[in-house]
């Protein structure tokens, strides 16, 4: 699955409303130092669901909205939308079919979240289930990072294997097999 675009808004310092499309398949987002580079690896991360503050660089989940400027006042709401080309049918269950999928999630300063699939209102749980097994996710390969390979290299069996049942696209029924031992 290809990642199409990212449309931000009032989030961490993109204030206003920012569209960025991917159509080549190899992109490279360059700038100067505090351009706002990481801030889009963030987004990308916390619409997929990430719910550790500290993971996002922040203290708490409402340090990704815009919090102002010497020259802009800070805002209420923020929003970042996730475009993907899903046109190799690559999701399973009911959203196969379609050949985008638009994944949303939103925040206000009251630190209420709300999560959108292709438009309609859903859990944070819905978008993790979707992508779990497909190497997307808050936390799994599909974003490497800094010191992400020599985590890799260093990390328990145990943790190893996470990584390698993600891939292999089986930790989405092992997930399944858990809920259902637990009920
Ligand atoms: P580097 O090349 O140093 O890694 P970068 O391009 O990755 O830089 P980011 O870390 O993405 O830069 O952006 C940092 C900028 O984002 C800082 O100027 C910071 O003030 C701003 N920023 C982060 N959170 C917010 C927020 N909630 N409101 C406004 N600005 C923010
Ligand atoms: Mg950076």
């Amino acid at each position: 699955m290809r990642l199409k675009q990212i449309k931000l808004a009032g989030f961490k310092s993109f204030v206003d409303v920012t569209k960025i499309p991917f159509e080549q398949q190899l992109s490279a987002i360059i700038g100067p130092n505090g351009c706002g580079k990481s801030n889009i690896i963030d987004a990308v991360r916390w619409v997929l669901g990430e719910s550790s503050a500290k993971n996002l660089r922040g203290d708490s989940m409402t340090d990704v909205i815009f919090n102002g400027s010497s020259v802009r006042r800070p805002v209420s709401v923020a929003g970042v939308e996730l475009v993907f080309d899903n046109s190799l049918g690559r999701l399973a269950g009911q959203y196969a079919s379609y050949q985008e999928i638009s994944v949303k999630r939103q925040v206000s300063r009251d630190g209420d979240s709300f999560y959108f699939l292709n438009g309609q209102k859903c859990r944070r749980k819905d978008i993790t289930d979707l992508f779990m097994g497909t190497g997307l996710g808050p936390r799994s390969y599909a974003i490497i990072e800094q010191g992400t390979i020599s985590r890799l290299i260093e990390s328990r069996p145990q943790d190893l294997r996470v990584f390698i049942e993600e891939a292999a696209g089986i930790s989405r029924y092992k997930e399944r097999r858990k809920e259902t031992e637990n009920r």
